[in-house]
Protein backbone atom coordinates (compact mmCIF):
# COMPACT_ATOMS: atom_id res chain seq x y z
CA UNK A 1 0.00 0.00 0.00
CA UNK A 2 1.36 3.80 -1.30
CA UNK A 3 1.82 6.43 1.23
CA UNK A 4 -0.96 7.69 -1.10
CA UNK A 5 -3.71 5.42 -0.44
CA UNK A 6 -2.88 4.96 2.90
CA UNK A 7 -4.09 8.32 3.32
CA UNK A 8 -6.52 8.67 0.97
CA UNK A 9 -8.19 5.34 3.19
CA UNK A 10 -7.46 6.97 6.38
CA UNK A 11 -9.21 10.45 5.27
CA UNK A 12 -12.46 8.76 3.82
CA UNK A 13 -12.68 6.63 7.38
CA UNK A 14 -11.74 9.91 9.14
CA UNK A 15 -14.62 11.52 7.37
CA UNK A 16 -17.01 8.50 7.74
CA UNK A 17 -16.90 8.87 11.30
CA UNK A 18 -17.43 12.82 11.22
CA UNK A 19 -20.65 12.44 9.15
CA UNK A 20 -21.67 9.60 11.36
CA UNK A 21 -21.19 11.64 14.60
CA UNK A 22 -22.30 15.10 13.80
CA UNK A 23 -24.54 15.07 10.41
CA UNK A 24 -27.91 13.71 9.89
CA UNK A 25 -27.73 10.26 8.68
CA UNK A 26 -27.66 9.62 4.84
CA UNK A 27 -28.40 6.62 2.60
CA UNK A 28 -25.71 4.09 2.09
CA UNK A 29 -26.82 4.17 -1.90
CA UNK A 30 -28.06 7.53 -3.55
CA UNK A 31 -26.39 9.18 -0.08
CA UNK A 32 -29.79 11.53 0.60
CA UNK A 33 -30.58 12.44 4.23
CA UNK A 34 -32.45 9.59 5.40
CA UNK A 35 -34.02 11.22 8.89
CA UNK A 36 -33.88 8.25 10.96
CA UNK A 37 -30.65 6.35 12.04
CA UNK A 38 -31.51 3.53 9.15
CA UNK A 39 -29.14 2.37 6.31
CA UNK A 40 -31.63 3.53 3.30
CA UNK A 41 -33.88 6.53 2.30
CA UNK A 42 -37.47 5.58 1.82
CA UNK A 43 -37.13 5.66 -1.69
CA UNK A 44 -34.26 3.09 -2.11
CA UNK A 45 -36.08 1.10 0.68
CA UNK A 46 -39.39 1.11 -1.97
CA UNK A 47 -37.46 -0.43 -4.79
CA UNK A 48 -36.42 -3.81 -3.26
CA UNK A 49 -38.23 -5.62 -5.27
CA UNK A 50 -39.33 -8.60 -3.76
CA UNK A 51 -39.62 -12.09 -5.61
CA UNK A 52 -43.46 -12.99 -5.65
CA UNK A 53 -45.09 -15.90 -6.31
CA UNK A 54 -41.84 -18.06 -7.62
CA UNK A 55 -41.50 -21.23 -9.16
CA UNK A 56 -40.86 -23.81 -6.02
CA UNK A 57 -38.01 -25.87 -7.99
CA UNK A 58 -35.60 -22.64 -9.50
CA UNK A 59 -37.24 -19.50 -7.77
CA UNK A 60 -37.61 -17.82 -10.85
CA UNK A 61 -41.09 -15.91 -11.34
CA UNK A 62 -41.07 -16.08 -14.86
CA UNK A 63 -40.71 -19.87 -14.69
CA UNK A 64 -43.75 -20.21 -12.49
CA UNK A 65 -45.72 -18.35 -15.37
CA UNK A 66 -44.49 -20.70 -18.16
CA UNK A 67 -45.86 -23.58 -15.80
CA UNK A 68 -42.53 -25.09 -17.19
CA UNK A 69 -38.81 -25.49 -15.18
CA UNK A 70 -35.99 -27.44 -16.71
CA UNK A 71 -33.60 -27.30 -13.81
CA UNK A 72 -31.75 -29.71 -12.16
CA UNK A 73 -33.73 -31.95 -9.75
CA UNK A 74 -31.39 -32.68 -7.26
CA UNK A 75 -32.49 -29.67 -5.06
CA UNK A 76 -36.07 -30.42 -3.56
CA UNK A 77 -36.38 -26.76 -3.39
CA UNK A 78 -35.11 -23.79 -4.54
CA UNK A 79 -36.29 -20.13 -2.16
CA UNK A 80 -35.00 -16.59 -2.91
CA UNK A 81 -36.97 -13.57 -1.25
CA UNK A 82 -35.40 -11.15 -3.82
CA UNK A 83 -35.35 -10.33 -7.04
CA UNK A 84 -32.03 -9.39 -8.40
CA UNK A 85 -32.04 -5.65 -9.64
CA UNK A 86 -31.83 -2.40 -9.74
CA UNK A 87 -31.31 -1.33 -5.69
CA UNK A 88 -30.92 -5.29 -4.67
CA UNK A 89 -27.88 -5.39 -7.09
CA UNK A 90 -26.68 -2.14 -5.92
CA UNK A 91 -27.03 -3.61 -2.47
CA UNK A 92 -25.54 -6.84 -3.25
CA UNK A 93 -22.63 -5.62 -5.45
CA UNK A 94 -21.98 -3.35 -2.26
CA UNK A 95 -21.95 -6.14 0.09
CA UNK A 96 -19.52 -8.44 -1.70
CA UNK A 97 -17.46 -6.30 -3.02
CA UNK A 98 -17.30 -2.96 -1.37
CA UNK A 99 -16.60 -4.45 1.87
CA UNK A 100 -19.87 -3.13 3.68
CA UNK A 101 -20.77 -6.52 5.61
CA UNK A 102 -23.11 -4.67 7.91
CA UNK A 103 -25.52 -4.77 4.97
CA UNK A 104 -25.53 -8.63 6.08
CA UNK A 105 -28.39 -7.92 8.04
CA UNK A 106 -31.03 -5.84 5.95
CA UNK A 107 -30.59 -8.08 2.86
CA UNK A 108 -31.54 -11.32 4.85
CA UNK A 109 -34.10 -9.60 6.79
CA UNK A 110 -35.39 -8.70 3.45
CA UNK A 111 -34.89 -12.01 1.58
CA UNK A 112 -36.37 -13.98 4.42
CA UNK A 113 -39.87 -11.44 4.98
CA UNK A 114 -40.71 -13.27 1.25
CA UNK A 115 -39.25 -16.09 1.59
CA UNK A 116 -39.20 -17.04 5.64
CA UNK A 117 -38.10 -20.44 6.65
CA UNK A 118 -39.10 -22.80 9.48
CA UNK A 119 -35.79 -24.53 11.30
CA UNK A 120 -36.42 -28.07 10.12
CA UNK A 121 -33.08 -28.28 8.61
CA UNK A 122 -30.45 -30.53 10.14
CA UNK A 123 -27.66 -27.51 8.94
CA UNK A 124 -27.31 -25.09 7.18
CA UNK A 125 -24.35 -25.48 4.41
CA UNK A 126 -22.86 -21.98 2.93
CA UNK A 127 -21.87 -22.36 -0.47
CA UNK A 128 -17.83 -22.13 -0.33
CA UNK A 129 -15.51 -20.12 -1.70
CA UNK A 130 -12.29 -21.00 -2.72
CA UNK A 131 -9.76 -20.44 0.24
CA UNK A 132 -7.75 -17.65 -2.21
CA UNK A 133 -10.79 -15.52 -2.97
CA UNK A 134 -12.10 -15.81 0.41
CA UNK A 135 -8.29 -14.35 1.30
CA UNK A 136 -8.38 -11.63 -0.89
CA UNK A 137 -12.00 -10.72 0.28
CA UNK A 138 -11.77 -11.25 3.81
CA UNK A 139 -14.92 -13.37 4.09
CA UNK A 140 -17.46 -15.35 2.32
CA UNK A 141 -20.32 -13.62 2.20
CA UNK A 142 -22.79 -16.92 1.92
CA UNK A 143 -21.26 -17.68 5.43
CA UNK A 144 -22.18 -14.62 6.43
CA UNK A 145 -25.78 -14.87 5.54
CA UNK A 146 -25.99 -18.10 6.54
CA UNK A 147 -25.05 -16.87 10.34
CA UNK A 148 -27.28 -13.81 10.27
CA UNK A 149 -30.59 -16.23 8.97
CA UNK A 150 -29.36 -19.10 11.63
CA UNK A 151 -29.75 -16.15 14.36
CA UNK A 152 -32.85 -15.22 12.95
CA UNK A 153 -34.56 -18.60 12.37
CA UNK A 154 -33.55 -18.78 15.97
CA UNK A 155 -35.01 -15.61 17.31
CA UNK A 156 -38.09 -16.62 15.24
CA UNK A 157 -38.78 -20.27 16.37
CA UNK A 158 -36.55 -20.73 19.70
CA UNK A 159 -34.74 -24.02 17.88
CA UNK A 160 -30.95 -23.20 16.81
CA UNK A 161 -30.10 -24.62 13.07
CA UNK A 162 -26.04 -24.61 13.04
CA UNK A 163 -24.30 -23.29 10.38
CA UNK A 164 -21.71 -25.97 8.61
CA UNK A 165 -19.12 -25.36 6.25
CA UNK A 166 -19.16 -29.09 5.23
CA UNK A 167 -18.12 -28.55 1.23
CA UNK A 168 -14.84 -27.58 -0.02
CA UNK A 169 -14.39 -25.69 -3.28
CA UNK A 170 -11.39 -26.13 -5.03
CA UNK A 171 -9.60 -23.51 -7.35
CA UNK A 172 -9.18 -24.08 -11.47
CA UNK A 173 -6.04 -21.97 -12.76
CA UNK A 174 -7.91 -21.76 -15.97
CA UNK A 175 -10.92 -18.83 -16.18
CA UNK A 176 -14.56 -20.05 -16.59
CA UNK A 177 -15.22 -17.62 -19.44
CA UNK A 178 -12.65 -19.40 -21.21
CA UNK A 179 -14.34 -22.53 -21.46
CA UNK A 180 -17.19 -23.92 -23.62
CA UNK A 181 -20.58 -24.74 -22.17
CA UNK A 182 -19.45 -28.44 -21.36
CA UNK A 183 -16.34 -27.79 -19.89
CA UNK A 184 -17.75 -25.37 -17.90
CA UNK A 185 -20.76 -27.69 -16.87
CA UNK A 186 -17.69 -30.65 -15.57
CA UNK A 187 -15.54 -27.63 -14.40
CA UNK A 188 -18.42 -26.77 -11.91
CA UNK A 189 -19.45 -30.73 -11.25
CA UNK A 190 -15.85 -31.35 -9.90
CA UNK A 191 -15.47 -28.01 -7.88
CA UNK A 192 -16.98 -29.10 -4.86
CA UNK A 193 -16.19 -31.98 -2.15
CA UNK A 194 -16.96 -32.57 1.21
CA UNK A 195 -15.83 -35.26 3.36
CA UNK A 196 -18.56 -35.44 5.83
CA UNK A 197 -20.79 -38.40 6.18
CA UNK A 198 -24.25 -37.02 5.61
CA UNK A 199 -26.49 -40.00 5.64
CA UNK A 200 -29.98 -39.28 6.82
CA UNK A 201 -29.21 -35.52 6.89
CA UNK A 202 -31.74 -32.75 5.87
CA UNK A 203 -29.45 -29.59 4.65
CA UNK A 204 -30.29 -26.20 3.20
CA UNK A 205 -27.72 -24.92 1.00
CA UNK A 206 -27.50 -21.02 1.77
CA UNK A 207 -26.05 -18.39 -1.38
CA UNK A 208 -26.33 -14.96 -2.05
CA UNK A 209 -27.97 -14.95 -5.96
CA UNK A 210 -29.14 -17.54 -7.95
CA UNK A 211 -28.60 -17.11 -11.54
CA UNK A 212 -28.70 -20.52 -13.62
CA UNK A 213 -28.64 -22.74 -10.51
CA UNK A 214 -25.76 -24.53 -12.40
CA UNK A 215 -23.49 -23.86 -8.61
CA UNK A 216 -26.17 -25.20 -6.11
CA UNK A 217 -27.09 -28.02 -8.37
CA UNK A 218 -23.30 -29.13 -7.84
CA UNK A 219 -23.11 -28.66 -4.38
CA UNK A 220 -26.44 -30.46 -3.90
CA UNK A 221 -25.11 -33.31 -5.64
CA UNK A 222 -22.01 -32.78 -3.72
CA UNK A 223 -24.41 -33.45 -0.62
CA UNK A 224 -26.53 -35.78 -1.89
CA UNK A 225 -23.91 -38.21 -2.63
CA UNK A 226 -22.51 -37.92 0.42
CA UNK A 227 -26.05 -39.23 2.10
CA UNK A 228 -27.95 -36.44 2.44
CA UNK A 229 -31.33 -37.43 2.69
CA UNK A 230 -33.38 -34.06 1.67
CA UNK A 231 -31.64 -30.81 0.22
CA UNK A 232 -32.78 -27.43 -0.26
CA UNK A 233 -31.66 -24.21 -1.28
CA UNK A 234 -32.40 -20.27 0.28
CA UNK A 235 -30.86 -17.47 -1.79
CA UNK A 236 -30.86 -13.81 -0.83
CA UNK A 237 -32.14 -12.83 -4.65
CA UNK A 238 -33.42 -14.52 -8.22
CA UNK A 239 -31.81 -13.06 -11.41
CA UNK A 240 -34.71 -12.94 -13.58
ZN1 LIG B 1 -31.52 6.33 -1.03
ZN1 LIG C 1 -38.79 -23.37 -12.27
Amino acid sequence: MTINTLMTSSLRRLGAVLRQDFLPPHCLLCNNPCGLPQLLCDSCNDGIRPNLWPCAVCASAQCALTRHCGKPRTLRRVRAGLVYGGVVRELIHRWKFGGAADLTGLLAQRALETAPLRPRFDALVPVPMHWRRRWYRGYNQSDLLARVVSQVVYQQSGVRVPVRNLVRAHGGNRPQHRMNRLERRHNVRNRYSTKADLAGRSLLIVDDVITTGTTLGAVASCLAEAGARRVEAWCLARAP
